[in-house]
């Protein structure tokens, strides 16, 4: 495996990579989920990248950068286990050049829902993940359908820059008792990891009621909301039932959709979502 940590390094060995490339955007960190996006990037390419990159542009002021888990070493052991070509590890200055001021920003599906509560959180993540892309160049890019809304933003922004890349949904990777795998899980005291498969409870609550045949948004949403509230360590935040390719809500599921909540414990912020065809 090649690890390289400049723009200059991705240059010269991007060429020598046989096609198709696959590309798994991550902030480091890796876990099971990674693991997965890792995998079918195996699975569907002859060349995986994989960029571990704590992006400094899609954390708020207040948020966790300065101490967001780090661990290169094990990253890049994970990487070489996976099996993976290249592991991409740049310092912010090879990704955003002194005094870079260029962003790029999705509209509206950025703004509402975790874009509401992290403002400018999802243009920090289409200017990051255009970069990549572009420096990267991959035939395919693998996104985590764990982070509903990102998924929405990066759909979007492929489609309206015209980037020629096909993306790769991976579907949620969960521990057993429900709980989506997250870096930040570990910011959880031990009460609240017992507490929070009560994120998926509701979310399966919802999904209940719509293999039922339920199509009212509001019943959907107070699905959710019913099962968060009987939780005393969780306090929902947003339980939505929104247009899968716009993400305005709905007052009826008639078509695409997801179903999406967020979840606030004492230290930390559970999202989790499921699409509906
Ligand atoms: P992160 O390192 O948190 O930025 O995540 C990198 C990629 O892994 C994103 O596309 C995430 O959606 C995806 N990912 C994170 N956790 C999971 C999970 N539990 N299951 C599937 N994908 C995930």
């Amino acid at each position: 495996m090649l690890v390289v940590r400049d723009r200059a390094a991705l240059d010269a060995a991007r060429p020598r990579l046989p096609g198709p490339v696959g590309l798994v955007p991550t902030m480091g960190a890796l876990h099971a989920g990674h693991r997965a996006l890792i995998d079918r990037c195996r699975a569907e390419c002859a060349s995986v990248v994989v960029s571990i990159f704590v992006n400094p542009t899609q954390f708020g002021p207040g948020e966790d950068y300065a101490t967001y888990p780090r661990d290169e070493a094990a990253d890049l052991r994970a990487c070489e286990a996976a099996g993976v070509d290249v592991a991409f590890v740049p310092a912010v200055e090879a990704i955003y050049p002194r005094g870079a001021s260029t962003t790029v920003d999705v509209g509206r599906v950025g703004t509402v829902l975790e874009g509401a509560r992290r403002p400018g959180h999802f243009r920090g993540v289409a200017t990051v993940v255009t970069i990549l892309l572009d420096l990267v160049r991959p035939g395919r890019a693998y996104f985590g359908q764990k982070d509903g809304q990102q998924v929405v933003v990066i759909r979007r922004l492929v489609r309206d820059l015209g980037v020629p890349v096909e993306l790769g949904i991976v579907p949620t990777v969960r521990d057993a008792d429900g709980l989506a795998l997250s870096s930040r899980n570990r910011y959880l005291s031990p009460a609240e990891r017992a507490a929070a498969p009560v994120v998926r409870r509701a979310l399966l609550a919802a999904m209940a009621a719509h293999a039922g045949g339920e199509r009212d948004g509001d019943r959907l949403r107070a699905a959710m909301r019913d099962v968060v509230a009987a939780e005393p360590l969780a306090s929902l935040d947003y339980a939505s039932v929104a247009d899968a390719g716009t993400l305005e809500e709905l007052a009826r599921i008639d078509g695409p959709a997801l179903l999406s909540l967020a979840v606030d414990f004492r230290d930390a912020r559970l999202i989790d979502c499921e699409p509906i065809a």
